[in-house]
């Protein structure tokens, strides 16, 4: 009746866990979205945008004043080894990350082709590799520190690798790739000629003295990356849907084929909005890891004194936290459960976020959260397990 891809795919943790938490009246640091960090100004203009017009179908590819903006926005923070800059030619505008990362794969992947790609991963990827008949190459990264296991990569490519997938910074660990790795995966791009889709979202949200660096800034690169960006992240408007890839026409043309029978556009005040945003709020952007760094180490700091074995987080939303000293022997999602029924809070299970054979010993918190929000989840969770 159905195809069997999707109709084996259970409802999405983060649906699943929020709706829960509204049943319970939990404090939700599970779904990835921030709480007070709306930035006003952009939501005016969103008003003034829809009082203006205009309200039809925009071009296929996006407003050319945001695709403008993009690629300004490309260019000014992440340069590309061969001193090109993006152009607005090189830019389509998406219904959100989400989206672009269904229009590239679905575009980029003939039935057979083999697609590589990093455990743990963020949970839309396999379904639609899997739908695009592609075959799964797993990589695993393993906790605390996420490094990349070279051999284990080298491993996983094969006569028949066509594409990767590189999420950095990393949804749910908080992996930031470094130089090295990069380099090293580049490399292996090359030897046998495969293309990358590359999710960054989170690239303006990486915390310390660490940098974010896009794939396709390596030398070589640029025209083997479809690089993904996303305004719900870098606006803190996740509702708002509004994403974009970046990559070089001979790449592009066909991922604009199946953006064109995905959504084809994207509603036009919104998509003038963030034109306007990513112009003119930069301060915004550029200050928000300082913001959500205080929030990571406040969450942080509050969850190991409670006894969870707090995982260091370099970028993203989420840190992951080890249950083991409080589960009492329990896994991920049984924990996460009584977390929302027992405590009022909400996580998400870190085991939703591989295809088989998890750990099951840690739980993702969102941090992007108000301080008073924050406060509260560790105080309802000092009443368990205080
Ligand atoms: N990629 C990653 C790694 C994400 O965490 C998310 C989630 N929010 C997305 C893509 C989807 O982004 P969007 O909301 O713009 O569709
Ligand atoms: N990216 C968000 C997260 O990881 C969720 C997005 C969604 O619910 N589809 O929590």
């Amino acid at each position: 009746m159905a195809n069997s891809v999707f109709a084996a795919c259970g409802t999405t943790i983060f649906e699943t866990m929020s709706r829960l938490a509204q049943a319970h009246g939990a404090v939700n640091l599970g779904q990835g979205f921030p709480e007070g960090l709306e930035p006003p100004a952009l939501i005016e203009r969103l008003a003034a945008a829809a009082a203006e017009g205009p309200h039809q179908y925009p071009s296929m590819m996006g407003l050319p004043e945001l695709r403008a903006a993009i690629a300004a926005h490309e260019a000014a923070h992440w340069g590309r080894a061969n001193g090109a800059e993006a152009v607005p030619e090189a830019v389509m505008v998406t219904s959100g990350a989400t989206e672009a990362l269904a229009a590239c794969l679905f575009a980029l992947i003939e039935p057979g082709d083999e697609v590589v790609l990093f455990e743990p991963l963020y949970d839309s990827y396999l379904p639609i590799i899997r739908r695009a008949g592609g075959v799964p190459r797993l990589v695993r990264l393993e906790p605390p520190h996420w490094s990349l296991p070279r051999q284990a990569l080298a491993a996983a490519f094969g006569p028949r690798t066509r594409v990767v997938v590189l999420n950095s910074p990393g949804n749910p660990c908080g992996k930031v790739w470094e130089e090295d790795e990069l380099s090293f995966l580049a490399g292996l791009m090359e030897a046998h000629d495969a293309v990358a889709v590359c999710d960054e979202v989170y690239e303006h949200l990486v915390y310390g003295d660490r940098r974010h660096l896009g794939l396709a800034g390596l030398p070589g690169m640029a025209a083997r990356c479809a690089k993904i960006g996303s305004a719900g992240k870098v606006f803190s408007l996740t509702g708002w849907k509004v994403g974009w890839v970046v990559a070089e026409p001979a790449l592009l043309t066909p991922i604009a084929k199946a953006h064109q029978y995905l959504t084809f556009t994207t509603a036009p005040a919104l998509q003038r909005a963030v034109a306007w945003g990513l112009e003119h709020q930069r301060d915004y952007y550029q200050g928000l890891a300082g913001v959500l760094q205080a929030r990571r180490d406040r969450l942080s700091a509050g969850l190991a004194r409670l006894g969870f074995g707090v995982l260091e987080t370099a970028g993203s939303y989420f840190l992951s936290a080890d249950i083991r000293p409080l589960s009492g022997g329990g896994d991920d999602r049984a924990f996460c459960t009584r977390l929302i029924e027992e405590a009022g809070v909400a996580a998400i299970p870190v085991s939703a976020f591989y295809d088989s054979a998890p750990p099951t010993h840690l739980v993702r918190f969102c941090f992007a959260k108000t301080d008073a929000m924050i406060d509260e989840a560790l105080a309802r969770l000092g009443r368990v397990f205080g």
